[in-house]
């Protein structure tokens, strides 16, 4: 490395060759190089090859000194240095700095995430002596689109949604200059050359506006939103649905006719002081609002103003984005409002991308809709972030973050070409090659048949810009999971084998791996608060104590299995787990007995019991779950919270979350919280966390008319209390004088519930664990196909080992 300042010599001349990794290539890195070392007065090259970019430097110590200092801490925006390693050069010195063309080596495909419009656009198109004023498709080498418009690598204009816009003149002058900041920007286009919006009727008379212009097709969405209609909006990965917020009767007709009952909407400002007047925005959600993947965040819903209800029915939080797109910014300029800004969809279906079939499908629920000519290539939804114990986790891994690629953790970088399938719900695939992980977007419910097309259309898209030739896949043990029976369909046509991974442990694993914990480290207790995952005992679980490395796993604690009447049924209706929870406790007409004063007693007799009865007891479509969720959905059913159906997954969670009594979860009196009892039923077998102690309480409370929110904070003390005895109670159980781990995993889609995942954290580092959280891939079944493909990866890796020892190497069948 460079000598220290004091014993430089200011005039000497050095020469460094500089290997610079992470996401350098696509975000105007070599321009970067190259601008600052011009202004430094140093000479020689910058290229990208296989490993990323590769700078040859001349000049005097001191400069390259700063040149160093500068590059670390003012890399070009959307650039990650991983790492620079340097050493000393060779040759003689040239007469300039210049960029010199790519050497060509091992397909380097990486395909950088969309970003959002950045600051100098964005002051750009507000510039009305600008060539770019009010131009909805302005963007830069540090802004614009990138996944959602490519077709095919290399990543230039040909591979992309843009190749049918030749660049006019002065774009191309920009695009060719490395002082430019669109130098080499392959989606640079101006109003001359480049895509053009239209307003479009949907409701089939004169299909087009034809007459408009740009800026009266603005003025013209912006006065339909302004008074009341819902306008479909074709934006950067997907059509929107946009209305007025504020608008009561225009966010009731929207929840209508898109048939979503409950689901909270989406929601766009044109600034965060906007947001400010209904949400708290704290420093990092500040920071993750305005940074270039531009997420939704959601957030703490106590500004002053309030919107309708309608909005985000019976929860406390807001999911708030800015402007994403030129073309967004400019709808939103008008409005000193929030927007409603979800997606273009009827329910569960994917969101809308294609031109024909958004005005099918959307003419029901939008009058117009403000469209342009540039197609989209991928749908990328729009991702969700909420900050959690003081850090930012990505819930929904989308626009912004995909697919920028993981770096897998030490030990892995032997690992063969891996694909991994992901779940059902939620769905993502993950692609393993190279030491890295690369994890799709968010694909959706793949129960849905338009979803499941995309999700397979997007497998054939990712294998061919990653260059992906796998040489095995991994799925989920569920025998019914489509992305599973598609996965081994396709394992016989290809001859590729196919393994199978534990849901729970591909949560921990996927947890392993995002945190980097090595190939070779020890194992830890994965503590995943789950919905529903296929166990390797034929029963479903969902709250599991899994001690647990890449590797394999021991199951050595769950939730004590509860019957699920109904089985999917159970799912959507919480009242039935209600039921299970409480006849587990005691005998329904001792249950009758002893509660009748209690409302939902008597709503419970009302239900068809005898029949629930005799399927617990026959065991027929009522299978033994151990699960997180359904424990939510009964304590939720309990309190009169959605007992009937649940609008989407996890309402039940959601809206517990939302009433709990902050002062009563504040109250450090362990008496006030639901205590769970710890048991075994074998010998040698796993321990179990019982809900029984918890119940009484609960309808103890009940009777004594005990409010809601209360209870629901009583509720979440408990469980994480009684997780934490559970996480202590199993590092003694080992016997030997050394604990059998000391650092904690945390998965599963329950851990998405703020408060119990903040009461979860603080309790066990109180008590001495080492914590391992999810941050950038969603604790939910959305990161899923990481811990899959870490799993599946660690097999190989072990097998080729093993035959190598013998001489010879093969991919076995798990
Ligand atoms: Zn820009
Ligand atoms: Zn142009």
């Amino acid at each position: 490395m460079l000598a220290d300042h004091k014993q430089r010599d200011p005039a000497k001349v050095v020469s460094m060759e500089v290997r610079v990794r992470g996401r350098v290539q696509g975000v105007g890195f070599r321009p970067a190089v190259w601008r600052l070392s011009r202004a430094l007065g140093l000479r020689g090259e910058v290229f990208n090859d296989s490993e990323g970019v590769f700078i040859r430097l001349w000049g005097p110590e001191e400069q390259v000194a700063v040149f160093f200092d500068r590059l670390r801490h003012e890399p070009p925006p959307l650039a990650r240095i991983d790492s620079i390693e340097c050493k000393e050069g060779r040759g003689s010195m040239p007469a300039d700095f210049r960029i010199a063309p790519s050497v060509e080596g091992r397909a380097q495909t990486q395909i950088a995430p969309d970003a959002a419009i950045c600051r100098a656009c964005a002051l750009e198109i507000s510039n009305s002596r600008e060539r770019r004023a009010n131009y909805p498709f302005t963007n830069c080498t540090h802004c614009g689109p990138r996944l959602t418009i490519v077709t095919g690598i290399p990543y230039d204009r040909a591979n992309t949604t843009m190749a049918p816009f030749p660049m006019c003149a002065a774009c191309e002058t920009e695009y060719t200059d490395p002082g430019d900041r669109r130098f080499h920007a392959e989606a640079i286009a101006c109003g001359a050359c480049g895509p053009r919006i239209a307003l479009r009727r949907l409701d089939g008379h004169a299909p087009y506006l034809e007459k408009l212009s740009s800026e009266e097709c603005l003025a013209a969405a912006r006065w339909l939103i302004m008074s009341g209609a819902i306008l479909a909006l074709k934006g950067l990965g997907g059509y929107h649905l946009a209305c007025d917020a504020t608008n009561f009767d225009a966010v009731s007709r929207l929840r209508r006719l898109k048939r979503r009952d409950a689901k909270p909407f989406a929601l766009m400002a044109r600034d965060l002081g906007v947001i400010k007047e209904y949400c708290v925005v704290g420093e990092e959600e500040e920071r993750l609002l305005i940074g270039s993947a531009a997420p939704i965040v959601l957030l703490n819903a106590s500004g002053g103003k309030r919107l309708p209800p309608a909005v985000a029915p019976n929860l406390g939080s807001l999911g708030f984005m800015l402007p994403t797109t030129p073309l967004h910014l400019l709808v939103m300029r008008g409005f000193a409002r929030p927007l409603v800004m979800t997606s273009g969809n009827l329910s569960d279906e994917p969101q809308a991308i294609d031109d024909n079939d958004a005005r099918e499908r959307l003419a029901a629920i939008a009058s117009h809709a403000l469209v342009h000519d540039r197609r989209i290539a991928n749908r990328v939804d729009d991702s969700v972030v909420r900050v959690m114990a003081g850090r930012a986790r990505v819930l929904r891994r989308a626009r912004g973050y995909a697919p920028a690629p993981l770096r897998l953790p030490s030990g892995f970088e032997s690992a063969p070409q891996i694909l991994a399938f992901g779940g059902e719900l939620k769905a993502t695939f993950c692609l393993l090659k190279d030491g890295e992980a690369t994890l799709s977007q968010h694909q959706g419910d793949l129960e849905d048949e338009r979803t499941f097309d995309d999700y397979r259309k997007n497998l054939t898209l990712y294998a061919k810009l990653f260059d992906h030739r796998p040489a095995a896949f991994v799925v989920d043990c569920h025998p019914d999971y489509v992305s599973s029976k598609f996965a081994r369909a396709r394992g016989l046509a290809t001859s590729t084998p196919v393994m199978e991974a534990q849901h729970h442990h591909a949560h921990v694993a996927a947890c392993l791996a995002e945190n980097g914990r090595p190939l070779a480290a020890p194992p830890v207790l994965g503590v995943v608060m789950d919905g529903l995952g296929f166990g390797d005992d034929g029963t479903i679980w969902g709250g599991e104590f899994l001690l647990a490395d890449y590797r394999g796993y021991q199951r050595l604690g769950a939730l004590r299995p509860v019957a699920m009447p109904g089985g999917a049924q159970a799912v959507r209706e919480p009242w039935r787990n209600l039921y299970a929870h409480l006849t587990a406790l005691m005998d329904w007409p001792e249950l009758a007995r002893h509660f009748s004063q209690l409302d939902h007693c008597a709503e419970l007799s009302k239900r068809p019991l005898s029949t629930l009865e005799a399927m617990m007891r026959s065991g027929v479509n009522s299978p033994m779950a151990s699960s997180c969720g359904r424990l939510f959905d009964a304590v939720a059913a309990a309190l009169d919270i959605c007992p009937d159906r649940q609008a989407y997954e996890g309402e039940t969670g959601a809206r517990l979350e939302a009433i709990v009594d902050e002062n009563e979860l504040r109250n450090g009196d362990e008496a006030h919280s639901y205590s769970f009892s710890i048991s075994q039923r074998s010998p040698g077998g796993p321990l179990f966390l019982d809900a029984g102690t918890m119940w009484r309480a609960l309808l103890d409370d009940l009777m004594t008319r005990t409010p809601p929110p209360v209870i629901a904070a009583r509720f979440h003390k408990g469980l994480a209390a009684g997780i934490v005895a559970m996480t202590t109670e199993l590092t003694r159980k080992s016997g030997v004088r050394a604990p059998l781990f000391d650092t904690v995993a945390l998965s599963g889609g329950c851990f998405q519930n703020d408060i119990l995942f903040a009461e979860v954290v603080c309790r066990l580092e109180q008590a001495g664990f080492k914590l391992l959280t999810h941050a950038e891939v969603p604790a939910n079944d959305g990161g899923l196909a990481l811990g899959q493909a870490a799993i599946g990866a660690a097999r190989l890796i072990d097998e080729a080992q093993r035959h190598s020892l013998r001489g010879g190497v093969r991919v076995a069948r798990a």
